[in-house]
């Protein structure tokens, strides 16, 4: 089967050097290139070589190259890097939606509806809506979007979803765990025993990382930690869903197994930040989820302050956060987050590559693949300044204009 707009399937430019030129203001997040955390550059230009930066630099001193492009002022950053999303699911959950902005409140049982819709639904069915959403999401600019499994809490349908993620995104993560299957909800006990047994006997080939929903009414700090050790001991890597809707042992646990990312980070107490700060466990921030449950806001002002590592991601899934928009997140960062523009640019890429602990995207410098967002705007702050708009002009993934 072929996918024309996955990762997996998208091909990379090789043998060809391309400059990018005019570029009024550059987000390079390296503060050797350019001022600032973002290191950034004014009148830039960047050159790909294939599916790699070759050069960054002013456009007064660009190199020849095969192909040339006018930026025409517009402003560039690299590829957002979401690194959360639940993008294997059937069925809608409009309706639940519905009813919650009508005065019901929000409770992790709505994902039952969806692993229903998920089971029913057909290989190419579950294909084509990843397929939808990574296009939709690269239209509004990211570039790498990790996904994970957590809509079919049986073997079968578990390792299925792992294997049609993974052909599409590099970035698939086993969340067999995310709540206890309906087929066990007599036996907590023997579902955490299928998830670390004969479930991660068929997902772990299919994935990369591990994560748990750590949260009251889907998994308890020591089922957590056995699950997340178990996959360890596969060679998965955790990550934790860690304190979304109440405070709870999620980010220690996380920090406890060096999981790359705590995600959510709701309620967090003054033990939480200064673990996250003093780990390289990045704090994820999700806010999406927020908006779209009407709950109290994460405030990423003292993970900040403390020097945590901050990433912001869409969570992107039919239930609490249906939006594939990173420049949406970012403005509700800004707006409602107490991060700066500046802060939020960079938490929706080098902070995103940090969660999936990459250094080869997320930032433009030589050596990095090449993936540049350009926007129809001058700077990087109009992605706050002008909320809901579509700024995104051009994407460029691994070379490849999309
Ligand atoms: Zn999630």
């Amino acid at each position: 089967m072929n996918h024309p707009s996955s990762a997996a399937a998208e091909p990379a430019a090789t043998g060809r050097t391309t400059v990018i030129t005019n570029i009024a203001s550059l987000v390079t997040n390296d503060p050797s290139l350019g001022e600032g955390p973002l290191g950034l550059l004014q009148d830039a230009a960047v050159v790909f070589d294939g599916d790699r930066v070759a050069w960054v630099g002013p456009t007064s001193k660009a190199p020849a190259t095969d192909n040339r492009v006018d930026a025409e002022g517009r402003a560039g950053l690299p590829g957002f890097v979401d690194s959360h999303s639940h993008l294997v699911f059937g069925g809608d959950r409009t309706a639940e939606f519905n009813a919650r902005m009508s005065g019901r409140a929000y409770s992790a049982g709505g994902i039952r509806t969806t692993v229903a819709a998920t089971r029913a639904a057909s290989d190419e069915d579950l294909h084509a809506n990843v397929a939808k959403y990574l296009a939709e999401a690269l239209r509004q600019g990211t570039t790498t979007m990790e996904t994970k499994s957590g809509y079919g809490l049986n073997v079968e349908d578990e390792a299925r979803a792992l294997r049609i993620a993974a052909a599409h995104t590099d970035e698939v993560t086993f969340l067999g765990a995310h709540i206890v299957s309906p087929d066990y909800a007599d036996d907590p006990a023997g579902y955490v025993d299928l998830v670390t047994g004969p479930m991660l006997d068929a997902c772990a080939p299919h994935a990369r990382w591990i994560d748990v929903f750590c949260e009251q009414g889907a998994f308890d700090g020591d089922q957590a930690r056995a699950i997340l050790t178990a996959g360890k001991a596969r060679g998965l890597h955790p990550r934790v869903h860690a304190n979304q809707l109440h405070h709870g042992p999620g980010v220690q646990i996380a920090v406890e197994l060096d999981a790359a990312s705590a995600d959510h980070c709701t309620h967090l107490d003054a033990a939480d930040i200064d673990a996250l700060a003093n780990s390289s466990t990045v704090a994820t921030l999700l806010p999406g989820a927020e908006f779209s449950t009407r709950a109290r806001w994460p405030d990423a002002r003292p993970l900040l302050d403390a020097g945590a590592t901050v990433a912001l991601s869409t969570d992107c899934n039919p239930g609490s956060s249906f939006t594939s928009s990173m420049p949406f997140c970012i403005a509700l960062a800004v707006r409602d987050m107490k991060m700066t523009p500046d802060e939020a640019v960079w938490s929706a890429t080098a902070g995103g590559a940090a969660a999936l602990r990459r250094t080869d995207i997320g930032r433009l410098t030589p050596g990095t693949r090449a993936d540049l967002t350009l926007l129809d705007a001058p700077s990087h702050v109009h992605l706050a300044y002008r909320p809901g708009v579509p700024l995104v002009s051009r994407v460029w993934r691994r070379g490849v204009c999309a």
